[in-house]
């Protein structure tokens, strides 16, 4: 377990979530995240290795993070994906992936036996078609593959990630809940932000957290659920439940003020937030043969530079340099 020293921020926020993208690489091109050709891939030799994954974990669980989520990139692409898993697990603390299946058909139990926990999967549609026109590959049934490992294999509660785009897929919500209640998923919608390479993001294009509710609303009984804590979600019983749908609104509802995430880059990169323009380099001194210490104090430092919010609604709003592919969604 973390210890009971939070990385605290200057306004009173705890740090207990660590993000680790582990590759900047991925197997799909969806639209609102890559552009077609693919990015410029970070250079091999700044990718933390094996044991510098699990060595920078273990000083931030000393720091008080007691969950990672393992993400990227498509994290699947790691080929030491089990042994980064099995490293994390063995600090105590809890190990769960953001994932876009593929491939996870063949490698789930060996996840699991090495003590991946949970697993969010993102599924923007149901039609073969728009995942090709979505995801600029034709994969659909390999994720709808790899979801059903994942359920197999006890992962669970096994949570689904949707971004509707407007006038591509955004008729689909009621089918993707209509789909994730029929096999006891969890759903979560998320407003698309405005963190694509390509910098394409409208926001007056963006489907809207709320515009997704009144879709819904026309096909099932959508009541509030509990208090979300740092949760991002805001959830609703779906016909009085148990079932939950859920909305993350980052964009028209922000939840920074209760947000507990710190972000480690695959090269080694310490963020603050997802929108953050500046980030903090463990691999240099790591490299160089700073102690644990040094170390836990750069991150410390990190979060104590950490803003309020992320700053989208405001008119002077920068998209950080790097993708959301880049810094681990
Ligand atoms: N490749 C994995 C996947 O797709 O689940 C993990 C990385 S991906 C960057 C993590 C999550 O970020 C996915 O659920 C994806 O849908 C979401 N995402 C990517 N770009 C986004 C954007 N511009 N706005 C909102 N969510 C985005
Ligand atoms: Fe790959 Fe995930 Fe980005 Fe899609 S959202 S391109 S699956 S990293």
């Amino acid at each position: 377990m973390g210890s009971l020293m939070a990385l605290l921020d200057t306004y009173g926020r705890a740090h207990r979530d660590l993000r680790i993208s582990l590759t900047d690489r991925c197997s799909l091109r969806c639209t609102y995240c890559m552009p077609e050709q693919g990015l410029p891939w970070l250079a091999k030799p700044t990718l933390l290795t094996t044991e510098e994954l699990i060595h920078l974990a273990r000083i931030a669980v000393g720091l008080g993070i007691d969950e990672v989520r393992l993400t990227g990139g498509e994290p699947l692409l790691r080929r030491d994906l089990v042994d980064v898993v099995a490293g994390i697990s063995a600090l105590g603390v809890e190990v769960s992936m953001t994932t876009n299946a593929l491939g996870l058909d063949k490698m789930a139990p060996d996840l699991v036996a090495a003590g991946l926990t949970r697993v969010n999967i993102s599924l923007d549609t149901l039609d073969r078609e728009t995942f090709k026109t979505l995801a600029r590959r034709d994969r659909l049934d390999d994720t709808l593959a790899g979801i059903a490992a994942a359920d197999a294999a006890g992962l669970a509660p096994l949570k689904l990630n949707t971004v509707l785009m407007r006038d591509i897929n955004d008729h689909e919500s009621p089918a993707l809940l209509a789909f994730a209640l029929e096999h006891g998923y969890q759903l979560r919608f998320i407003e698309q932000m405005p963190l694509d390479a390509g910098h394409t993001w409208r926001r007056d294009n963006m489907v809207t957290g709320e515009e997704v509710l009144v879709r819904l609303r026309k096909h099932y009984d959508l009541t509030p659920a509990e208090q979300r804590g740092s949760a991002p979600a805001e959830r609703f019983l779906v016909d009085g439940g148990p079932a939950t749908v859920g909305v993350i609104a980052s964009v028209t509802a922000p939840f920074c003020g209760a947000c507990d995430r710190v972000r480690l880059t695959a090269d080694g990169q310490v963020r603050n937030c997802l929108f953050a323009t500046t980030e903090t380099d463990l691999r240099t001194p790591l490299r160089e043969g700073a102690s644990d210490e040094e170390l836990g104090e750069l991150v410390q430092a990190c979060i104590t530079a950490k803003l309020p919010g992320h700053g989208i609604n405001d008119p002077g709003f920068l998209q950080p340099a790097r993708p959301m592919s880049a810094i681990g969604g």
